[in-house]
C-alpha cells in the first residue's frame, strides 16, 4: 500500500533521511562498498569533458575519442565499453582495464499517481540519498542531492536534523541524473531528453560541496552530455556567501536562496548558518550574482511555518528588506508550505495565512508563487522519507537486494539496470 503523506504542497527539497546506519544499527560488520570496484577503476560518471580528454590523452587517445566516449555515457546511457561500437576495439579494451561507468545501487523506486518518481540510492556505509522526478506539461524536473546529510542544521529540515555524513562525489551527483534520465527514457520509450531541468534541492547544501558540485554542473550543461541550459539548472543555497561569488565567476546557473526570515534574529534560529553570514551580506552577494547575469531572476525560498515566520509583519518586513537591497526587481518569492516531521516540533502555516502573506508581497510588486502539491501518495517532499525507514529491517533488506542487483549488473556488464 502506498503511504499517504500529509496534505499540502510538495516541494523538491530537504527531504531524505539518514538514519543511524542500518548496518551499524544491527551491529553488523560493514560489507565492502560495491560502489567501488576491487581494483581502482576510475568512475567516468565523475569526469567532465575536459577531465575525460586528459584521461584519454594519458591513454594515448585523441580529444575526439573523449567526446565520443562522453556521448556514449551521458547521451546514450551506456555503461559497457564493449557496446560503444564506434570506438576502436583497442580503446575499448584499454578502458575496461582502467575505468568503469559505475551507477548507484537503487534501494527503492516509488511512483506517484501524478507521475512524480522518487528514487532512493545507496551511497555506502549506510547512507542513502534521494532524487525526485517531477513531470509537468512543459518540462521534467529532477531534484538532485549533493550531500549525505547536511551540516547547516536548519530547524525545519529533516536532513538538517540528521546531521552531516559526507559530501557526495561528482560521480554520485551525476549518477542521479544519469540513472533518472536513462531509466525514464527507457520506460517512456523516448529517444529524446526527458529531464529538462535540474534543481540542486535534494539532500545537502550544494555550496558546501563546491569542488564536487562544479564538475557535475559542467556535465549537466555540456552539449555532448545533457545539454541543459544555464537557466534550467538551479543551485539552491542556505547562504554560503563566499561560494556564491565563486559560482557566479565559474558557472552562473540559476540561483535559489533559502531565506525563510526577514531579519537576522529569526533567521539565526531557523538557519544557523546565518550567524556566520548575515542577511545583509547574503543579499549583497545576491546583487553581485545578478550583476553577472542581470536578466536572471533569483528565487527566494521561504518555508511557511505556523506562527514562526508567517505573520503579516513578517511579510511587510520582507518587502522593506527587498526594497533596501537592489535585488527586488529581479527577485521571485517561492513560498513553501512546511512539510512537517515530528522531531521539528513545527507546524505548517494554514493555507489562508500563506495566501495572505503572498498577497502582501504581490501588492508590493514582488513576484510570488506558492509551491504546488506533487507526489503526495509517495511522500515525495521535504522530510517525508523519514517515514520510509521506520522499519529498519526493511531498509537493510532493500540495501542488500540493491547491492546484489548491482553486483549482478557488474558481472553481466549490463549497460543499465532498470
Ligand atoms: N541546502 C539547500 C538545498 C537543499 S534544501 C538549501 O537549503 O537551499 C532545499 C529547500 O527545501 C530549501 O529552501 C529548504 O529550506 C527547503 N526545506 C527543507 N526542509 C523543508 C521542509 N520540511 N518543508 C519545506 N521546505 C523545506
Ligand atoms: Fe536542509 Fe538547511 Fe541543509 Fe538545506 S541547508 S539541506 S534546508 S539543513
Amino acid at each position: 500500500m502506498p503511504k499517504r503523506g500529509p496534505e499540502g504542497p510538495r516541494c523538491f527539497m530537504g527531504r531524505s533521511f539518514s538514519p543511524p546506519s542500518p548496518l551499524h544499527f544491527f551491529g553488523l560488520p560493514l560489507p565492502c562498498r560495491i560502489a567501488q570496484a576491487p581494483t581502482m577503476l576510475t568512475n567516468l560518471l565523475g569526469s567532465d569533458l575536459e577531465t575525460l580528454v586528459r584521461f584519454c590523452e594519458e591513454l594515448g587517445e585523441k580529444r575526439f575519442r573523449a567526446t565520443q566516449l562522453f556521448r556514449w555515457i551521458h547521451q546514450r546511457g551506456v555503461r559497457d565499453f564493449s557496446q560503444m561500437s564506434d570506438l576502436a576495439r583497442s580503446l575499448r579494451d584499454k578502458l575496461a582495464g582502467v575505468a568503469q561507468v559505475q551507477a548507484l545501487p537503487v534501494v527503492s523506486t516509488e511512483r506517484s499517481s501524478d507521475g512524480t518518481v522518487k528514487w532512493l540510492f545507496d551511497v555506502g556505509d549506510g547512507n542513502l540519498i534521494e532524487s525526485v522526478f517531477i513531470p509537468e506539461t512543459d518540462r521534467g524536473t529532477l531534484c538532485v542531492s549533493s550531500q549525505a546529510g547536511c551540516a547547516v542544521a536548519c530547524r525545519f529540515c529533516s536532513t538538517g536534523h540528521q546531521g552531516f555524513s559526507r559530501n557526495l562525489s561528482t560521480a554520485e551527483i551525476v549518477a542521479q541524473l544519469w540513472y533518472a534520465e536513462h531509466t525514464l527514457r527507457r520506460e517512456l520509450g523516448r529517444q529524446e531528453r526527458v529531464i529538462t531541468n535540474v534543481v540542486m534541492m535534494g539532500m545537502g547544501e550544494p555550496l558546501q560541496n563546491y569542488a564536487q558540485l562544479l564538475p557535475a554542473l559542467r556535465i549537466m550543461l555540456d552539449d555532448h552530455a545533457y545539454g541543459l541550459s544555464r537557466r534550467r539548472v538551479t543551485v539552491s543555497t542556505s547562504g554560503v556567501v563566499p561560494m556564491m561569488a565563486r559560482l557566479a565567476a565559474d558557472l552562473p546557473v540559476a540561483l535559489a536562496v533559502s531565506l525563510h526570515a526577514p531579519e537576522d534574529v529569526l533567521r539565526d534560529h531557523l538557519v544557523p548558518l546565518n550567524r556566520k553570514y548575515r542577511i545583509a551580506d547574503l543579499l549583497s552577494a545576491c546583487a553581485a550574482y545578478q550583476s553577472v547575469a542581470p536578466r536572471d531572476f533569483i528565487t527566494f525560498e521561504y518555508c511557511m511555518l505556523d506562527g514562526v515566520n508567517d505573520q503579516p509583519e513578517h511579510a511587510q518586513a520582507l518587502v522593506r528588506l527587498m526594497r533596501q537591497h537592489s535585488v527586488a526587481l529581479t527577485a521571485k518569492f517561492n513560498l513553501i508550505p512546511f512539510n512537517p516531521f515530528p522531531a521539528s516540533g513545527l507546524r505548517r502555516s494554514p493555507p489562508e495565512r500563506i495566501q495572505a502573506f503572498a498577497a502582501v508581497l504581490m501588492e508590493a510588486g514582488l513576484v510570488t508563487t506558492i509551491r504546488k502539491t506533487r507526489g503526495d501518495d509517495i511522500d515525495a517532499a521535504c522530510g517525508q522519507l523519514a517515514g520510509d525507514v521506520k522499519d529498519r529491517t526493511d531498509v537493510q533488506q532493500r540495501i542488500t537486494v540493491a547491492r546484489g542487483a548491482m553486483k549482478r549488473d557488474l558481472q553481466d556488464g549490463r549497460s543499465l539496470r532498470v
